[in-house]
């Protein structure tokens, strides 16, 4: 019988996205650019605007999606879901009310949902960055959704 977790591995690149709400997108720009050797390693990604700002300001290549507002946080959502992004760097205002709060926490669920490693602040970026897993693969164990549906069709 199927077993209800299946072991995914993240790689010793990992796929990294990167948000930052508007007060504290110097701060990821500043912590994009202190830890920019080890970032070079890996795959980045980011919402429109926090992706476009850390391309100019620091020379990494980060592949932009959509503004947070404006659909990216999802759109990260999703890749996370596809198994494409594995890696959350994402400093939330914790002091302003945002217009897509509910995409914010949608995003939030699913990378617990996927197990995937996610930080909202710089001192755990930090630890995360310094991880011995940063560079070599991470195996963890994320929903079987095939079977998770198999057994809700049979039984809803
Ligand atoms: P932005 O979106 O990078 O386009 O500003 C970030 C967010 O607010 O989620």
């Amino acid at each position: 019988m199927a077993s209800d977790y299946i072991t995914f591995t993240i790689g010793p690149q990992k796929h990294i996205a990167l948000i930052a709400h508007d007060n504290e997108k110097p701060k990821l720009i500043d912590w994009c650019r202190e830890h920019a050797e080890e970032l070079k390693n890996h795959k980045l990604y980011g919402t429109g605007t926090t992706a476009r700002m850390i391309t100019d300001q620091t020379g990494l290549t980060v592949k932009g999606y959509n503004s947070g507002p404006l659909g990216g946080d999802q759109q990260i959502g999703a890749k996370i879901v596809e198994g494409v992004i594995d890696f959350v760097v994402f400093f939330s205002d914790p002091l302003t009310a945002q217009p897509h709060d509910p995409d914010v926490k949608a995003l939030m669920r699913i990378a617990q949902v996927y197990d995937i490693p996610m930080a909202v602040n710089r001192a755990t970026a930090d630890f995360m960055i310094r991880s011995e897993f940063m560079n070599t693969d991470y195996q963890h164990e994320v929903i079987n959704f095939r079977k998770n549906i198999r057994e809700r069709a049979k039984t809803l």
